[in-house]
């Protein structure tokens, strides 16, 4: 499995990277990171409820411009960049790492961290209140203290974040941690595991609440996020039960 893996991350690199330099403190990452969703680069995840459930914290409206048109738009140029490479078989998280700092490849790399990233949102986000697993709030007590400080933090950290980007919680060497990143950047690249994150572009707030960032992420922080899908994600990553 782990073979077939690395092979497919391979082909993948020989067909990305012309000069094939500078890869391989990555692509050894990549061949052993947990893989999040073996997701697709060509295939747009379903939204994983209905439309209009997320409302009234996040309209019908800003969900079917987010999903519809930003997200699908990310899979439109993806389907471009890769017609004419041999990318059979690798996931997006591959193409994502293979494709990151090369400024050859920055297209690749910001269509697929964005495709990616917003796989990650919609099932960072819950229409019902979830609560985490007894391991990754484990992990949240030994880190922050309480669950209310880490979504502290985070809104902290996303309501700070200059300009467009990301707030995560990720897991790190040494624990988990909150961060953000701008425009399309992606914690794998630095070796850490994303569990979940919010989304601080302004297409992802501005049609419900103008430019009132904090006021938006103070509603979703506290009340949608699935600590059931990032406990999951801990689990996977940890081999802690989920
Ligand atoms: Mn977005």
């Amino acid at each position: 499995m782990i073979g077939t893996t690395r092979r497919n991350f391979i082909q993948t690199s020989v067909a990305l990277t012309a000069a094939g330099t500078a890869l391989a403190p990555l692509a050894a990452r990549a061949a052993t990171a947990p893989r999040l969703f073996d997701a697709s680069p060509l295939v747009q995840p379903p939204l994983p409820y209905a439309i209009d459930a997320l409302a009234p914290v996040i309209s019908a409206h800003t969900v079917d411009v987010h999903y519809n048109k930003h997200h699908k738009g990310y899979f439109t140029a993806l389907a471009t960049l890769l017609a004419n490479k041999d990318t059979a078989g690798a996931t997006l998280e591959q193409v994502l790492i293979a494709s990151a700092r090369q400024p050859a490849q920055a297209a690749l790399y910001h269509a697929a961290a964005q495709a990616w990233n917003h796989n990650l949102y919609w099932q960072s986000l819950s229409p019902v209140p979830t609560t985490p697993s007894p391991a990754l709030a484990a992990a949240i007590a030994a880190r922050f203290g309480t669950q209310a400080a880490l979504v502290d933090a985070l809104a902290h950290a996303a309501v700070g974040q200059f300009g467009s980007g990301w707030g995560w919680l990720v897991l790190a060497d040494d624990g988990l941690r909150v961060i953000a990143t701008g425009n399309a950047d992606n914690p794998l690249v630095e070796g850490q595991v994303p569990l979940l994150v919010i989304d601080v572009w302004e297409h992802a707030y501005y049609l419900d609440y103008e430019n009132r960032r904090a006021e938006h992420v103070g509603k979703v922080l506290p009340q949608m996020i699935n600590w059931q899908t990032a406990s999951q994600r801990f689990a996977h990553a940890t081999g802690a039960a989920a």
